[in-house]
């Protein structure tokens, strides 16, 4: 049988949870719950969601569901306020080990990421809220920074960040529940899938397209906050950006196909890892991808990348 989990978006209708400089929590919460069950669905998990809209629904109601359920775990969703900064995790104040262990996992994975943006991890907590206590299986609360801090909230309010906490959170969820692909062990429309969701891609692209350097700096650049492309796509900007930010050391035609060695070397250059050699060495830049586990195994420096790969290897630097 596959696992089961309940995503608590918490708050909800008439409670609108925190606020702060025009974002509310319950929006947030929701928005992250909906995109990691999305993100979720192409693994062997039953994903539940105690609410899916702007409703309320009491605490026990929510709980209880869970319960029915015979879930085998309970992720409560929620954004802090009340003068703090960062981020943390709550489980009940008499947690079996088994639960301590999955917030360990969980909350280590999110503090991570958070790290990545300078916010503070405040701690794995205890602490005797319903949500934990009337649950039967292991439960987990999870604050994601607090909405009344200004920079806290600046973070908020960008829609990539808010996709990348979900694919943090799912991302986690694979591994702490050991789950499994639905089908395959590596699909490649799913990774490109999960960059859409994501928000760093917009058009459609078949995993076997070869990929071209206008499109792996547009990407790179949202993934770095740096794209300027408003509303008309300039992909000769966005190659500028990459060469005047030194991660690429001379200007490419937006439609040239990208070779694996340029590839590993760009995005080595951004993930701020070099190989350890004078000069320029293509093959030891794809085997520093190798590695770090970004790559499972040896390309030519010459060989072109597709999309397919491409988005495995971007999705395992940016959630793994
Ligand atoms: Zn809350």
């Amino acid at each position: 049988m596959a696992p089961i989990i309940v995503i608590d978006p918490g708050h909800g209708g008439y409670d609108p949870g925190a606020r702060g400089y025009g974002l509310t929590e319950k929006d947030i919460v929701l928005e992250v719950a909906l995109q990691t069950e999305r993100i979720l669905q192409a693994y062997a998990v039953t994903v539940e969601l105690t609410r899916r809209d702007d409703t309320y629904v009491v605490i026990p109601a929510r709980t209880a569901r869970a319960n029915q359920m015979s879930a085998d775990l309970f992720v409560s969703i929620h954004v802090n306020a009340g003068g703090g900064t960062g981020f943390e995790s709550f489980v009940y104040s008499t947690a079996p080990a088994k639960t301590v262990e999955l917030q360990r996992q969980i909350h280590g994975d999110l503090a991570r990421f958070y790290a990545r943006y300078g916010f503070r991890d405040r701690g794995r907590k205890t602490a005797n809220f319903a949500v934990l206590r009337q649950t039967v299986m292991s439960a987990i609360l999870v604050e994601n920074l607090f909405i009344d801090h200004p920079v806290d909230n600046a973070r908020l309010k960008h829609p990539v960040f808010r996709s990348a906490i979900a694919q943090i959170l799912a991302n986690s969820l694979v591994k702490a529940m050991q789950l499994k692909l639905k089908n395959q062990v590596w699909a490649p429309e799913w990774e490109i899938e999960r960059l859409r969701l994501a928000k760093l891609v917009v058009c459609l692209h078949h995993p076997g397209d070869t990929l071209l350097w206008g499109q792996y700096a547009t990407v790179l650049n949202r993934v770095r906050e740096r794209s300027d492309s408003g509303t008309v796509w300039d992909p000769e900007r966005e190659i500028g950006l990459l060469v005047e930010d030194r991660l690429l050391a001379s200007a490419r035609q937006p439609a040239q196909v990208v070779p694996w060695g340029e590839f590993a070397t760009v995005l080595n250059r951004l993930r701020q890892r070099s190989v350890e050699k004078p000069g320029w060495d293509p093959r030891a830049e794809v085997e520093l991808l190798i590695r770090d586990g970004l790559l499972v195994s040896v390309r030519e420096p010459g060989a072109l990348v597709n999309w397919g790969e491409f988005a495995t290897v971007l999705n395992r630097y940016l959630y793994n």
